[in-house]
């Protein structure tokens, strides 16, 4: 074997999406997987912006498409790159495609194509250009007609079979007779998307084309275009689609949610990576793993050949057991950031708060809401009001307020003055502790009531008794 077998050149990936609607968590997948290749394979992973559809393509999404990487954590080592900036590029390429015979200009009008359209459906064929204007040795092309600009079409092969070993699909064979000369540049001379597909994957060197398997139609096409410019065509992952919870294929007009929602829903980077990991590839039967470990494990040949389906609640469970698992110290910035934006100031306490209810939480927003408690009023229920703060237990209320008035402010001598106040007054503690977690917390249920009492202040706890 010579070293020219054994060489394997440098992994680079890349994500292509174009900014025409609100990147959702089917789309973001698209990015995920390719960015994990190049992590575990140490390569590069590349950002590029499909923006040539000028009339869809919005900032906005664009805005949406960066904040939901950055938030995911899936940072691209190049780009973002984009294609409305690489005119000029494509221009060139296509020149040099021109030059090289490749490409011929081509002077059928709209009118001329459905006629062409309709006169083969009618004769139960597939519409295809019928390669009027290809140039061949000995043709006779028609007349040029006047004031008219030409397309540019791609002189695809003719005969053989275009062929790739697809990472998820298997291998494919497309017969070239089923290839019509595709349009590859405008009247006006701007190149067509296919194209600046190709010339991008060209000149960002990149090796494995990892995208949704809504292209897999334009791949024959796009290996071919590859050949003509001299280049070998990436290796190809086609993944499947993801279908929302009706079944449907996940889009923006079937109700998906903006990637950056999931952030704004108290959902961890963390566990967004492990299920969007999991919907779509496999490693044995684990369900929850880090970050870490999944791009150790990541590879091509466990992607899943079928659809995906998202799960909500599945998700949720997945945020809970990594919001379990993570550091109170590293949940409490978060949870903050959650506060934040309800306009709610936190302190030094909130990384005890997440400590103390994380375990009955799934998302930073839940945690959001038992935290406001120790930050900003509570308003209990009348209905709770009125079944545990009894006029039979207001006196125990009254004693407990006095000794916690005055009592050194710990986990330990709250419990103890809860205690004696239960002595005191021949209660059980469910008689007592309720009333007070529904004054104090604005519910009844809530973790032990002593660990609850200490993290709040001393004067929030004996104003809320005495609002009994
Ligand atoms: N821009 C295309 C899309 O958003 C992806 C193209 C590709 O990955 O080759 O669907």
């Amino acid at each position: 074997m010579t070293t020219a077998d054994t060489f394997k050149p440098r992994v680079r990936t890349r994500f292509a999406p174009s900014p025409t609607g609100f990147i959702h968590l089917g789309n973001i997948r698209s990015a995920l997987y390719p960015w994990a290749f190049a992590r575990a394979q140490g390569g590069d992973f590349i950002l590029r912006i499909e923006d040539t559809d000028l009339e869809r393509s919005t900032q906005a999404a664009v805005d949406v498409i960066l904040e939901g990487m950055a938030w995911l954590g899936l940072d691209p080592d190049e780009g973002p790159y984009y294609q409305m900036q690489r005119m000029d590029r494509y221009k060139q390429v296509l020149a040099e495609l021109q030059a090289a015979g490749h490409v011929y200009p081509c002077y059928m009008s709209v009118a001329e194509l459905d006629a062409l359209r309709e006169r083969q459906m009618a004769a139960k064929l597939k519409p295809r250009y019928d390669g009027t204007w290809r140039p061949e040795p000995g043709k006779q092309l028609p007349p040029v007609p006047e004031g008219v600009q030409p397309v540019l079409r791609f002189r695809n092969p003719l005969g053989g079979v275009v062929a790739w070993d697809d990472k998820v699909k298997g291998r494919i064979e497309i017969r070239n007779d089923e290839l019509d000369d595709l349009v590859i540049a405008r009247p006006d001379g701007t190149p067509t998307y296919n194209f600046c597909v190709v010339v991008d994957d060209i000149d960002m060197r990149i090796t494995h084309v990892i995208r949704g398997d809504d292209h897999v139609n334009n791949t024959p096409r796009q290996i071919n275009i590859f050949r003509a410019l001299g280049h070998k065509p990436p290796v190809y992952a086609h993944l499947p689609t993801v279908l929302n919870e009706q079944g449907e294929k996940m889009s923006k007009r079937s109700g998906a949610k903006p990637v950056t929602q999931y952030r704004d829903e108290g959902y961890l980077p963390d566990a967004m990576v492990n299920y969007l990991a999991r919907l779509g590839w496999s490693h044995g039967d684990d369900e929850i793993f880090s970050r870490a470990q999944f791009l150790k494990w990541f590879d091509l040949d466990h992607l899943g050949r079928s659809a995906a389906q998202f799960d909500e609640a599945k998700l949720r469970w997945v945020n809970a057991q990594h919001l379990k698992a993570m550091r109170d110290e590293d949940l409490a910035p978060l949870v903050a950031w959650q506060l934040e934006r309800r306009g709610i100031a936190a302190d030094e306490r909130l990384a005890v708060i997440c400590g103390l209810f994380k375990d009955r939480c799934d998302t930073t927003a839940a945690l959001a809401d038992w935290a406001q408690v120790f930050y900003a009023e509570v308003q209990p229920s009348a209905d709770d009001l009125a079944k545990h703060v009894t006029e039979a237990v207001r006196p125990a209320l009254a004693s407990l307020q006095t000794k916690l008035a005055t009592i050194d402010w710990t986990v330990p001598a709250i419990g103890a003055a809860i205690k004696e106040t239960l002595a005191e007054h021949g209660l059980k503690m469910p008689q007592l502790a309720m009333p007070v977690r529904v004054l104090v917390m604005g519910t009844p249920q809530t973790p032990s009531l002593d660990a609850t009492l200490a993290l709040h202040q001393r004067e929030k706890v004996l104003e809320r008794l005495r609002s009994a």
